[in-house]
């Protein structure tokens, strides 16, 4: 009725504007002072009408303004802002009814590694995918928002016990892990999940968000694509990491980084063939620290970079040294995260330290993820080109557990494959992994690609390895990565496992 009622005075205004335009064009000739006053007169009511369109657009403007403040553009979904917003409002009203609420902190598992891979398009309709999937698992009365990145916060303002939220986010779970399809990839992603419940979490907005964000990070601690409440000692755990990324930075200048290295075997012969470069952190307070426990940090907070240098240098200083006292020559393998990789003076670094360490260039090894080489492939192919040129091997570590067009296999100058430990584990267990493994020898042989199998632990598993006509083995079987003296006296001696034959 209202938007009829509109309609009539729009068409009104229309009509009578177009008479009073042609009225303003028209010169009068009988009087001309009347004729000058109409138009004058005309043009009054032209600005006026022209002045109320402006102010509808103005108005419309700031209605688009107002949401824009408000909303994530990809997904739709309420913002950070709109978020907090409506947080503070339901704490109001919890405290008055006595009731109590929910905040869900979600990030999806792996999902940087989807971007990296695939690309932001597919990236941004994934996470359009998701936030459908998630608006399907809530009630009309709840808040589904989107921080930024892969990060979702869901609000429950009402609920009657915590056990609420967990059902919610065993739905919301259960949602996201079906497949997506999107540009002919069927995708599958994971969540981790942290809930926090006012009054018991946190009494304000900030609180209860920072609480579900850390039992998040406890969640994929976890084994990811669970859900996890917030508990009190899990604040200790994020100070811990905090107070990592801080000493992470002293680390560095008080050199209290160590190289271990680790044998990578010729499974026919035995003989070592060459070793790969692992670091370890020799914290003042910790103890010896595994890279699992600070390089995840050193890489989102940078830091990676001035420790990848040092590993660098230190691993090329190390195998120069070997040589020149006459320890027979071996390639050494330096893992290198992406962020190294994608910096501008990587190339530049390399040939200095190099030149520095006078180790030839073909006794230097780099362990590249696939998702390196799937995240813009042009220019990882003119640095790995370049790489190649200058004698340097290249190997994708980890091979089989990222998304990777195999024909990226043959566009590159890559030399080694490594067969990720996750399939050499299973190998003489389960018969698919048994194929997995096969298959990807057979590939590799097929492309005249070298292929090592990494996570080797028993004779049976590289008994198998051998059978397949694998090249190269690493792990325990043959040796754990030790520090540079243990080594040297295995390059000496040799690996002594007892290799079936
Ligand atoms: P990665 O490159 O795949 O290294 C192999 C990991 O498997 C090493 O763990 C090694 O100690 C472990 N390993 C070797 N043999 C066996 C075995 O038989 N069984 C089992 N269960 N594990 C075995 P580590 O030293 O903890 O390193 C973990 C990861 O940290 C490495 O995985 C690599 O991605 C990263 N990393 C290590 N050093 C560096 C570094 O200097 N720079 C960078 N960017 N990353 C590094
Ligand atoms: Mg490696
Ligand atoms: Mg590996």
């Amino acid at each position: 009725m209202r938007e009829k009622a509109v309609d009539v005075r729009e068409g009104a205004i229309t009509t009578r504007e177009r008479e009073i335009r042609t009225a303003a064009t028209t010169q009068g000739t009988s009087d001309d002072r009347i004729s000058m006053l109409r138009q004058a007169n005309a043009q009054l009511v032209i600005a006026t009408i022209d002045a109320h369109k402006l102010a509808e657009q103005v108005q419309t403007a700031k209605i688009e303004l107002d949401h824009l403040a408000h909303h994530d553009v990809l997904t739709g979904l309420p913002n950070r802002t709109l978020l907090y917003d409506r947080l503070a409002q339901a704490i109001t009203q919890a405290r008055r009814s006595g009731k109590q609420l929910a905040v869900m902190f979600m990030d999806l598992d792996r999902f940087k590694h989807i971007n990296d891979s695939l690309g932001h398009t597919v990236g941004d309709q994934l996470l359009q995918s998701m936030s459908r999937r998630l608006l399907g698992c809530v009630r009309q009365s709840d808040t589904i928002s989107r921080l930024g990145g892969d990060e979702f916060v869901a609000l429950l303002p009402d609920i009657d016990h915590p056990e609420d939220a967990a059902l919610s986010a065993q739905k919301m779970l259960i949602a996201i892990a079906l497949p997506h399809l999107i540009n002919q990839h069927d995708l599958h992603i994971g969540a981790s999940i942290g809930i926090s419940i006012y009054p018991e979490d946190g009494l304000d907005a900030e609180t209860l968000i920072k609480h579900a964000d850390t039992a998040m990070f406890h969640a994929k601690d976890n084994g990811r694509n669970t859900y996890a409440f917030f508990e009190q000692e899990m604040t200790a755990r994020a100070m811990a990491r905090q107070s990592i990324e801080a000493s992470l930075r002293l680390a560095l200048e008080r050199q209290e980084f160590v190289l271990h290295y680790q044998p990578k075997v010729n499974l026919l012969s035995g003989t070592i063939v060459g070793i790969e470069t692992l670091v370890r952190w020799q914290h003042p307070q910790r103890g010896l620290l595994e890279p699992a426990q600070f390089v995840p940090i050193a890489e989102d907070s940078g830091l990676i970079l001035p420790l990848g240098r040092w590993v660098l240098r230190e691993a090329c200083l190390q195998t120069r040294a070997w040589q020149d006292a006459g320890l027979p020559p071996i390639t050494v393998a330096v893992n290198t995260s992406a962020p190294e990789f994608r910096a501008g003076d990587f190339l530049e670094y390399l040939r200095a330290t190099l030149e520095e360490s006078r180790l030839e260039p073909r006794y230097l090894e780099l362990e590249l993820t696939e998702s390196i080489l799937m995240r813009d492939a042009a220019s990882a192919d003119s640095v790995l080109h370049a790489l190649a040129d200058l004698g340097v091997k290249l190997a994708v570590d980890d091979f089989g557990t990222g998304y990777s067009s195999l024909s990226y296999l043959q566009q590159f100058p890559i030399n080694t494959l490594k067969i990720d430990q996750s399939f050499v584990s299973r190998i003489t267990r389960n018969p698919d992994d048994a194929a997995i493994v096969s298959a990807v020898i057979n590939m590799a042989k097929a492309l005249r690609l070298r292929v090592i199998a990494e996570g080797v632990e028993t004779a049976e598993q590289a008994a198998f390895l051998l059978a397949q006509h694998c090249d190269e083995g690493q792990g325990y079987f043959f040796g754990r990565p030790v520090g540079a003296e243990a080594l040297a006296i295995l390059l000496q001696t040799g690996v002594s496992p007892a290799l079936p034959h």
